[in-house]
């Protein structure tokens, strides 16, 4: 996971948000999806030192876009358009750390948007103790130190969130589902997971997200176990928005981190990341597709 921005990727987001282009694309988009669309992104943490930086990405959001919670969703793929007068925003949470229950379930809400939580069943089930060398194991990126050790969500604030918000499946130990995985493997992963976390959040989970991204990262076999898991709806993060006929297990997200400004925030919703990631998008969804 990079939390960084890449330079070139800073000094062509400033150059085109100095002269207004990342602004026109965006606008643009509305006009060449003339369905409507939903725009989804994700974030990993969401530290209080960049608490304030999180809550003028909101405010862009709220400038910009419709909210998009589960209901809406589920309209979406009902009706198969987006009807909101705006474009609707879809905001994904990876990964289960605390500081997203901490800073950003308050800020979303103030702003009236739902976040979607995607956790590893694993990470939230580890003691405290354990939380920082399991993270650093299984490839998490640890936000913030706090004083007690836990930098993972807790159940009962899991349960909190799923009140107001949305919460789905990360994997249970956050494995790349590469076609090495064994099927008993991915089984664990995938269905019991699912199971595990549903019993224990106390109602219905059924939203699922792959680990990872890199293309190596997605298989045909995990693909499978997933559309039959009993899931509605799986993430990707290939960069695409949701438009009429989006297969729902190819639900595509765009990486966006709370220390970023707003011109890369603009940047990453122009579209042009979607046209970056066209290959690869085409590839991977060629190898899960129904
Ligand atoms: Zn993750």
């Amino acid at each position: 996971m990079d939390f960084g921005i890449r330079r070139e990727k800073r000094a062509l987001a400033r150059a085109l948000g100095v002269t207004g282009v990342s602004t026109m694309l965006l606008h643009a988009q509305s006009a060449v999806h003339r369905g409507g669309y939903v725009r989804v992104v994700n974030y990993h943490g969401t530290p209080p030192e960049f608490a304030a930086s999180f809550e003028r990405q909101m405010e862009f959001y709220a400038e910009h876009f419709e909210p998009v919670g589960r209901a809406d969703l589920d309209r979406f793929y009902r009706e198969g358009r987006w009807t909101g007068r705006r474009p609707g925003l879809l905001i994904t949470f990876d990964d289960g750390l605390r500081t997203n229950y901490d800073v950003a379930a308050p800020v979303l809400e103030r702003h009236g948007f739902p976040g979607w939580f995607f956790v590893p069943v694993g990470f939230i089930d580890e003691p405290a103790q354990h939380q920082l060398a399991y993270a650093s194991e299984h490839l998490i990126q640890v936000d913030h130190a706090y004083a007690d050790g836990r930098v993972a969500m807790s159940w009962d604030e899991l349960r909190a969130l799923s009140q107001r918000h949305e919460v789905g499946c990360h994997t249970r130990t956050h494995l790349r589902l590469a076609p090495s995985i064994a099927p008993a493997m991915l089984e664990d992963e995938i269905i019991a997971a699912r199971e595990d976390m549903t019993a224990r959040v106390g109602r219905t989970v059924d939203t699922f997200c792959w680990v990872g991204g890199e293309e190596h990262t997605y298989s045909a076999e995990a693909a499978r176990v997933i559309r039959r898991a009993g899931y509605a709806y799986s993430f990707m993060t290939n960069n695409a928005p949701l438009v009429p006929g989006t297969d729902p297990y190819q639900i595509q997200r765009t990486n966006i981190e709370a220390a970023w400004p707003l011109d890369v925030l603009r940047f990453q919703l122009s579209g042009v990341m979607d046209a970056i990631y066209a290959p690869k998008r085409s590839r991977v969804n060629r190898l899960t597709e129904r």
